[in-house]
């Protein structure tokens, strides 16, 4: 079979020295010195300075929120994964849906001031597939109406904007570190924050609200990863160029081989440094995307629509219609990206496809 992705899996003698070491210490959760380890070395190999690894991607998107929301109107994209609308609901505060970018597939700027009201609090972006949002002109708006900007980045891991850290823009920004994602502890993921302040509070926030055994800062929830998988986490970390530099590889043989003349695929930032977490075509049709799709599991490959369905169609939701989200989302399919992929899995792959869009 060939699924659309597989976790990398580092060698497990690495992965032994790693639980080892959590036997000697005794120590399995509570911030230990494996989380600290991996929180230093991920500031070197990022180039930033400050990181919280938590327990996934989702909790930090609703530690942004319950702070920075204030039960207000969120504007946000209906094009990224469920867990960006549902933690807004989740705060108890209003997602509004602002459209898309055909081509990079991230909020459409340029259509963000029509959406604000005197309720809006935040603008919820998502960097969808690590492709940058138009980062200069949403801080503008943002300044412009004393929004604060929380950026989803799940699939941003590596990814540098003009030469610094995606991690660097935007007042909180979340990553994922799950077993899919580009560099994971299996489950996992981290909230980054410039500010010292609202740093605090998201520390806090993140370990019941603790100050001292005995004392509370404030509201908080459970944030916390434990050791176990920091230990995946350091292991997998010394891999992470290998493993970039082979899906690379694997993305432009996609691009040198797949027949380009009735599909698209995401067009990336200028000024961006991609981390090739994603291969996402783009198709004619919804009914080109089932039959390929057919054609694929047949044979034993599964690709996945992703992101379908557009946020703002879900039944919880009820968002307001969302034209290019829709149709985009209707035709978009992840082809196979693993380092293990080989090449001719990659060609059965991409034959099947030329196939049908011919
Ligand atoms: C994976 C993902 C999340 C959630 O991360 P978890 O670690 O699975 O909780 C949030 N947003 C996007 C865009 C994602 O792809």
């Amino acid at each position: 079979m060939i699924p659309v992705t597989k976790s990398f899996l580092p060698p497990i003698e690495n992965y032994f020295e790693q639980i080892k070491k959590v036997y000697a210490n005794e120590w399995l959760t509570n911030r230990g010195k494996l989380v600290l380890e991996l929180e230093e070395k991920l500031k070197k190999h990022l180039e930033i300075d400050n990181i919280l690894i938590t327990n996934n991607g989702t909790i930090p998107l609703q530690i942004a929120l319950k702070l920075l929301g204030n039960g207000g109107e969120i504007i946000t994209t209906p094009f990224s994964y469920v867990a960006t609308t549902s933690s807004i609901l989740w705060e108890n505060c209003k997602p509004v849906f602002v459209d898309i970018h055909p081509e990079y597939l991230t909020i459409d700027e340029s259509k963000i001031e029509n959406a604000i009201t005197k309720k809006t609090t935040c603008i919820l972006a998502t960097h969808v597939f690590g492709n940058p949002c138009n980062i200069e002109i949403i801080e503008k708006i943002a300044k412009k109406y004393k929004l604060k900007v929380i950026y989803d980045a799940a699939h941003s891991f590596g990814v540098e904007y003009k030469n610094k850290s995606i991690f660097e823009y935007g007042d909180v920004i979340t990553c994922s570190f799950h077993a899919t994602k580009l560099f994971h502890t299996g489950e996992g993921g981290a909230i980054f924050c410039k500010n010292k302040n609202l740093r605090k509070k998201i520390y806090y926030s993140h370990n019941f609200g603790h100050n001292g055994p005995l004392k509370f800062h404030g509201l908080g929830i459970n944030g916390k990863i434990s050791e176990l998988q920091a230990a995946m986490g350091l292991s997998v970390l010394p891999y992470i160029d290998e493993i970039l530099e082979s899906r690379k590889n694997i993305i432009s043989i996609y691009h040198s081989k797949l027949n380009y003349k009735n599909i698209s695929t995401l067009k990336i930032r200028e000024k961006t440094k991609w981390n090739y977490s994603y291969f996402p075509i783009i198709l004619e049709s919804e009914k080109q995307l089932l039959k390929i799709q057919n054609d694929l599991n047949t044979k034993d490959v599964f690709p996945r629509r992703y992101f379908y369905p557009s946020l703002n169609t879900i039944k919880f939701v009820n968002g307001k219609k969302m034209p290019i989200s829709e149709s985009i989302s209707n035709r978009i399919l992840c082809l196979p990206l693993y380092n293990t992929l080989s090449l001719k899995e990659q060609e059965k792959v991409i034959q099947i496809i030329n196939n049908e869009t011919n």
